[in-house]
Formats: structure tokens, C-alpha cells, sequence
């Protein structure tokens, strides 16, 4: 493709993601942080309640980063108020999960200058969210014990110690549309998502389905198998192997709240409502499997939890260790 072509689609699909800007549409600033302060703390425990079962651990410290440049200038003042971040310029703090290292030593809202004695790296590009997934990608390449230094300002560190973690970070979109989605590192929530699910239980549900495509690989695996993840996802052996990702997502995902102390028949009540739901799409989507069916598995996963239970045996996930092949 020519480089002006390739930049020109660049910006389109950059213009498809909807941005923070858009909040004075959605949410206000102050329920989208109460949201990300949920999230924070549900993530925090699936990923470190978990540990012992994933394959590859991450540093996780509890936290949800925040950062000026995702909100227009004339609306930033506001978005900073609601987490009480004083630094204009700064990345933040923005949520701080239950119980987790950065509860030990942070407030929401303080400004992060610096880590470890080198100033936050900048990112690259202009994208609003290059600073804080620059920061974020850097910190989980870290070994899973390694305490940081934080210069929050005025010559002043906080020493955080992380507990091993499976991968995943967190990021709470203020979209309406009730979406998630999981690139193999992140996991992005839409706001809409959030508000769908009636209590922790079941947004625990929707966040663990997404953290099982991140610990099995699946961003990472399907593009090792040459799968379309574009138009030609809806067709033959591209839907077919999504399908399967869909499957295993969900499969994992009731083990990993049952580890993490949540209700592991949630996933079946919130995705028994989600596939009926007002406004959905007519036609299931051919990557996923119909709502029947998902549902029906995501009990059979329950039960089996139910029956290891009963029967004093400790648990232990399927799929986790050796995930059948995408081919
Ligand atoms: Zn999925």
C-alpha cells in the first residue's frame, strides 16, 4: 500500500476509536472514574488471584494510569477535578484497586514524574494514549518482583512493590456501546459494558472473559495462524478459528472468578441477558458461538467448579496449561 494510503487509513481507524474526548456525550468524568476504580480493583484480583495457574506472570501493582492529553483543553479542568489531579501536564493515578501495593502508597489523582530515576517515557507519536501505554508497556516487561521508585513531584518517591501477576492491564473507554476488548496486554472496557452488568459479580465476568483471551495468547496466536482479523473474520476458517478463541475465553473465564472469589455462575447470568438484550445485532456474529450455546457452556463450567468443590479438590482450569492449536 502507498505511505500516504497507509497513513490516510491510519487516521481513519485512529477516528474510529472513540477517545476520552467524547465524554461530554457519555458518562461524567466523576461515574467514569467510579467505573475505572471497579475495574481496577476486579482486574487487580483476577490477574493476582490467579497467578499461580498462568503460564506468564506480569508485575501488577492495582492501578488504572490516567493522563491529561486525553481530554480536550476546555474540558480538562473538569476530568481533572474528578480524580483531584492538580499536575496539568502530568500522568496520574487514576484508579486504585482494593487491597493492592499501589493502595499501599498512592492516592488517586497524584501526578508521576518519573520511575525508577529516569523521567516517564513520552511514547511515540501523538496518539493521547501513547504516554501512558508507554509507561504501562514498560512496567510489564519488568521481572513480576520488581519494586519501583515513583517520583511523584517536588523531589518526592514512593516505593511500590508489585505481587506477580497473569498479563493484563486495564483501560475503561467511555463508550456507550457495550463492548471489551483484549489485545494480548490490555483489556479496554467500555463504560456501556460496565453499566450492563448489575453488580462486581457480573462485570468480573464480562473483564475475566477478556483476561482469558490475553493468558491463552489469542490476540498473538491467531495472527501466528494468518487468520483475517479484518472484513474476512465473518468467513470460513478466519470465523471458524475465532469461534474457537470465543469458546476457550469463555471456558477460562469462569475458573478465573471462581479463583479470584467472585460467583462463577455469573458469567452465565450476565451473558444469558447481554445475548438478549435491547439493540443487539439481528444476526449472531459468525466468530462467536450463539448465545444458547455459550451460555449452556459457561454453566457446564460452573457445574464442574461445583463438583471439584464438593468434592474437597482444589481447582484447577482447563485450557490453561497446553490450549488445543489454532489450525
Ligand atoms: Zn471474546
Amino acid at each position: 500500500m502507498p505511505r500516504r494510503a497507509r497513513s490516510l487509513l491510519l487516521a481513519l481507524l485512529l477516528a474510529a476509536i472513540p477517545g476520552p474526548a467524547m465524554a461530554s456525550a457519555g458518562p461524567s468524568y466523576r461515574d467514569w472514574a467510579a467505573i475505572e476504580a471497579r475495574v481496577a480493583t476486579i482486574g487487580f484480583r483476577l490477574t493476582t488471584a490467579n497467578a499461580a495457574w498462568c503460564p506468564v506472570h506480569q508485575p501488577q501493582f492495582g492501578w488504572i494510569w490516567g493522563d491529561p492529553r486525553l481530554y480536550d483543553a476546555d474540558r480538562r479542568p473538569e476530568a481533572l477535578a474528578a480524580y483531584g489531579a492538580a499536575d496539568r501536564d502530568a500522568p496520574f493515578i487514576a484508579a486504585i484497586a482494593a487491597a493492592s501495593p499501589a493502595a499501599a502508597g498512592m492516592r488517586v489523582g497524584a501526578a508521576v514524574v518519573g520511575i525508577r530515576g529516569s523521567p516517564v517515557p513520552a511514547g511515540e507519536g501523538d496518539h493521547p494514549f501513547a504516554r501512558i501505554t508507554a509507561i504501562e508497556t514498560s512496567l510489564a516487561a519488568l521481572p513480576a518482583g520488581t519494586a519501583l521508585a515513583l517520583d511523584v513531584g517536588d523531589g518526592r518517591t514512593i516505593d511500590i512493590a508489585p505481587v506477580p501477576g497473569c498479563v493484563s492491564d486495564f483501560r475503561v473507554e467511555p463508550s456507550a456501546k457495550p463492548g471489551a476488548v483484549a489485545d494480548g496486554r490490555m483489556v479496554l472496557v467500555n463504560y456501556g459494558l460496565a453499566q450492563f452488568a448489575t453488580g462486581d459479580d457480573e462485570l468480573a465476568a464480562a473483564v475475566a472473559h477478556e483476561v482469558a483471551h490475553n493468558i491463552l495468547r489469542h490476540r498473538a496466536r491467531l495472527d501466528a495462524a494468518g487468520v483475517d482479523r479484518g472484513l474476512g473474520k465473518q468467513f470460513g476458517r478466519n470465523a471458524r478459528l475465532f469461534k474457537q478463541t470465543e469458546i476457550e475465553a469463555d471456558r477460562l473465564s469462569v475458573w478465573l472468578l471462581a479463583g479470584a472469589g467472585y460467583d462463577p455462575a455469573a458469567a452465565a447470568r450476565f451473558w444469558e441477558r447481554f445475548g438478549q438484550r435491547k439493540g443487539r445485532p439481528l444476526l449472531p456474529a459468525a466468530t462467536h458461538p450463539r448465545w444458547g450455546d455459550r451460555v449452556a457452556a459457561l454453566e457446564a463450567e460452573a457445574a464442574a467448579i461445583a463438583a471439584e468443590r464438593a468434592a474437597d479438590r482444589p481447582l484447577h482450569p482447563p485450557l490453561i496449561d497446553a490450549p488445543p492449536p489454532l489450525e
